[in-house]
Parts: C-alpha cells; sequence; structure tokens
C-alpha cells in the first residue's frame, strides 16, 4: 500500500526558464523525504509537480507504477496556512476527503471522529477556521490529510507560521500519526533543525537542482552525528 515515487529526468517551471531541471530523485516507500532549500530554490514547485498539479516539460514522474499526470487522492496535501474552507466546520472540512471517496456515512464519521481525536480537537467539531488558533487549524489539515487514508503525504511548510512553541507540538504528533500509517510523506521546509527531527532522508536544492540527498540516522544510532549532518545541510544551502 505504501507509495514509492521516482523522478526520472523531471525538468520543472513555470515559464521557459526551468527552475529545477533534470532532476534524479526517488521516494522510498514509507520514508519521510524533507526537502531544503532557500527561498526560489523550487521546493513548492517540486512538491507542486509530485502532486500533479505541475506537469513536468521534460521526463516523468512515477507514483506506485503509474505515471502522475494529475491529482489523486493517494496522494494529500498539506498547506501553510489557508487551505480549510472558511464555511464549513472542522468536521465538515476533515469529512470532504471521505465524501470524495464516496465511504458508507457511518464509517465515514467514525474516521472522522478518530481523526479528529487523534490531532487532539475532541470538542472543537462543530468550530469554523476562523474561531481556531493557526496551530488549530494546521491540526485540522493535518486530520483531513490523513483521514482518507493517502498512500502519500505531500506537507509544503506546513508548520512554518505557527510560533516555536506550537510548531514543537506540532512536530511531535505528526511524528507521533505518523507512527500508525503507512504513508511516505514529502515535507517540505526551510528549518533545518525541523528537517532532521522528521527526516529519513533530506534533499538539498539549489541552483536549480538537487544538491544532496543525505541519509538522517535514527536517533538511537549510537553513530548519529546531528551537529556535523546540520552543519552539512547549512553549508549547502
Ligand atoms: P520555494 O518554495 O523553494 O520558495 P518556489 O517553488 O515557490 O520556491 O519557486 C521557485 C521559482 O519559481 C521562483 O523563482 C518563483 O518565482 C517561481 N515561481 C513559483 N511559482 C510560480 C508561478 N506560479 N508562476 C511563475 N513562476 C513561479
Ligand atoms: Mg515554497
Amino acid at each position: 500500500m505504501t507509495l514509492g515515487i521516482t523522478l526520472e529526468s523531471v525538468t520543472l517551471g513555470y515559464a521557459r526558464d526551468p527552475v529545477l531541471a533534470a532532476i534524479d530523485l526517488t521516494v522510498r516507500p514509507g520514508e519521510v523525504l524533507v526537502v531544503v532549500g532557500s527561498s526560489g530554490s523550487g521546493k513548492s514547485t517540486l512538491l507542486r509537480a509530485l502532486a500533479g498539479l505541475l506537469r513536468p516539460y521534460r521526463g516523468r514522474i512515477v507514483a506506485g507504477g503509474e505515471e502522475v499526470a494529475a491529482t489523486s487522492r493517494d496522494r494529500s496535501m498539506v498547506f501553510q496556512d489557508d487551505a480549510l474552507l472558511p464555511w464549513r466546520t472542522v468536521r465538515s472540512n476533515v469529512e470532504l476527503p471521505l465524501r470524495i471517496r464516496r465511504l458508507a456515512r457511518r464509517e465515514r464519521r467514525a474516521a472522522v471522529q478518530e481523526w479528529i481525536a487523534r490531532v487532539g480537537l475532541a470538542g472543537h467539531e462543530d468550530r469554523l477556521p476562523r474561531e481556531l488558533s493557526g496551530g488549530m487549524r494546521q491540526r485540522v489539515q493535518l486530520a483531513r490529510a490523513l483521514a482518507g487514508a493517502p498512500r502519500a503525504v505531500l506537507m509544503d511548510e506546513p508548520f512554518g507560521a505557527l510560533d516555536a512553541q506550537t510548531r514543537a507540538e506540532m512536530q511531535r504528533l505528526l511524528l507521533d500519526v505518523l507512527r500508525d500509517t503507512r504513508a511516505t510523506v514529502v515535507f517540505v521546509t526551510h528549518d533545518v533543525d525541523e528537517a532532521l527531527l522528521l527526516a529519513d532522508r533530506v534533499v538539498v536544492l539549489g541552483s536549480g537542482g538537487v544538491r544532496s540527498v543525505i541519509e538522517v540516522p535514527g536517533p538511537r544510532d549510537p553513530d548519529a552525528d546531528r551537529a556535523a549532518l546540520r552543519d552539512q545541510i547549512i553549508k549547502e544551502l
């Protein structure tokens, strides 16, 4: 069920000049791949292409053996902010991908309630987005992204607008919920510490391409020298 995604000589851009040229990259099934890069390096562009929102000029993107040609409920997205439907309640925002999946009503309600509880929003089901804090809105987005049981979740600086403490809470929540799903995650950030906390591997973008791909050893790995990794990534940014 987990999704592997392969980019084969993919060139991406909007007008004539490519933003990213001839990229080869594999997202391994079930991993958390974190993409870092300075502003304008093409992180969102890459994520849009993985989502099927932007067609490559050249090359192809293959997800689970099929070429990515459009958006799919297999690949859900989480954005930095303002991605919830403002006139819908928390419950109804989370329910949306399940309606699209045409699940039976009872099954749908159960999944929605479970995910609302998992992200710590039980009791807030009937609120509208504008009645929530930034952190709570990102919890709703997370629940909405995962409730439809996607095979991959694509996250574009989802915690970038949050204060430091709320961001740390959300990072813990994300690690926690990911343990129970087998979804593949591609997570964009410009925060190197966030990258090292969440990633199995870090991709550094720069100069129109992939500068490097860095394996992040597990937290209990005695060889884990995160300070050295951190220095390496910062040097490449
Ligand atoms: P990042 O997310 O790393 O900050 P983006 O992927 O948003 O970078 O942008 C990469 C480059 O593509 C930038 O030069 C940006 O100006 C350009 N770009 C982004 N979106 C568009 C668009 N919709 N139309 C034209 N150019 C765009
Ligand atoms: Mg961006």
